[in-house]
């Protein structure tokens, strides 16, 4: 059997447009969520949409839909936990993430449902996804890209340095419940990819990947969406060719595929970060005065740069980096 036989068939052409959007969303919203030092927060919702699922499965409503809703109302909730910055909040996250989960188990139990259709969502099943689902994850999928691309430079500036965010007139509460909802709804598109439990690993190893071989910001979450794109779909051609030979689920051999791109770009980001290092010595010493690359654009309150005050100046985020004006060049601070 060739690839043009293999994709001609209905549900591997769904289950590609499926892993091609998944593949996209999951690194672009991952890639705040790594730059805040949240990488779990996906696994987190992952367990919590377990209940969600459950209740769809019980109630005979579409279980990706009651995933969404409960997905969105766990991640706000653990926003909020996470914000109060209670001396407890791990703690209550841990009450939440494994109340899902074992609810989520429970009620499927006691609704007459078996652990195998419940299981579909815990480790994917991409290929059985039925058109509906299909439209539903691209409109989806859709959505997080266009918010997390489009509002990437105020997503960006809340999630490098809130303090200045706030002061320069960011809602940063907004922002960063935003980035909560769109994790949520990542992780729903998600589900049937990879599965609730491998949801995080398609949302944060195609990110640590970007992060060995780029410098700025927008490259990283560029680079991730696109790896996370190779990873999917890369992943599922092979446990599709694999599967005339043995049984080999789509979700692990997505997330392992991912994974192997990170041990393979590790040596190179290694060799990258010294070869940077012997070249700029003393990068660490002259604090606030690194001259950016080539600058072809002049900041100013209009140039739509996010506009941060820094001391007695005023810093534009561009790229992932902050510029301050100085003489007839810019610092990056
Ligand atoms: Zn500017
Ligand atoms: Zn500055
Ligand atoms: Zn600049
Ligand atoms: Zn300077």
């Amino acid at each position: 059997m060739n690839a043009a036989e293999l994709f001609s068939y209905p549900f591997m052409q769904r289950a590609l447009l499926a892993a091609l959007f998944t593949g996209l969303a999951a690194p672009a919203i991952g890639t705040y969520l790594v730059q805040r030092r949240l990488a779990l927060m996906g696994d987190g919702i992952g367990h919590v949409a377990v209940t969600g699922v459950a209740l769809g499965l019980v109630t005979g409503w579409s279980p990706t839909w009651t995933a969404v809703v409960i997905a969105v109302l766990g991640a706000v909730l653990i926003e909020v936990i996470r914000e109060r910055g209670h001396t407890n909040g791990d703690v209550a996250l841990a009450l939440l993430f494994y109340g899902g989960l074992a609810g989520g188990v429970l009620v499927t139990g006691l609704g007459g449902q078996s652990a195998a259709q419940l299981q579909q969502y815990l480790f994917g099943s991409i290929t059985t996804i039925s058109a509906g689902d299909v439209i539903v994850t691209m409109v989806l999928a859709a959505l997080v890209i266009l918010v997390c691309v489009g509002l990437a430079p105020q997503l960006f500036a809340v999630a490098q340095d809130p303090e200045f965010a706030r002061v320069a007139g960011l809602r940063v509460r907004v922002y960063n419940v935003l980035v909560a909802v769109l994790a949520a709804v990542s992780v729903t598109v998600a589900m049937r990819t990879v599965g609730l439990l491998l949801v995080s690993a398609l949302m944060v190893v195609p990110v640590a990947t970007s992060q060995q071989l780029s410098r700025t910001f927008r490259a990283t979450l560029v680079s991730a969406m696109a790896l996370g794109c190779l990873a999917s779909v890369g992943g599922l051609t092979i446990s599709a060719f694999a599967s005339y030979h043995a049984t080999v689920a789509p979700g692990p051999t997505i997330v392992l595929l991912s994974l192997a791109g990170f041990v393979v770009t590790w040596p190179i980001g290694a060799w990258l970060r010294h070869r940077a290092r012997l070249r700029a010595p003393f990068a660490d010493e002259p604090v606030g005065h690194d001259v950016t690359d080539t600058h072809p654009h002049d900041h100013g309150p209009t140039c739509g740069h996010v506009a941060v005050p820094h001391d007695d100046h005023v810093d534009y985020v561009h790229d992932g980096h902050r510029h301050a004006p100085h003489g007839a060049h810019y610092d990056e601070h």
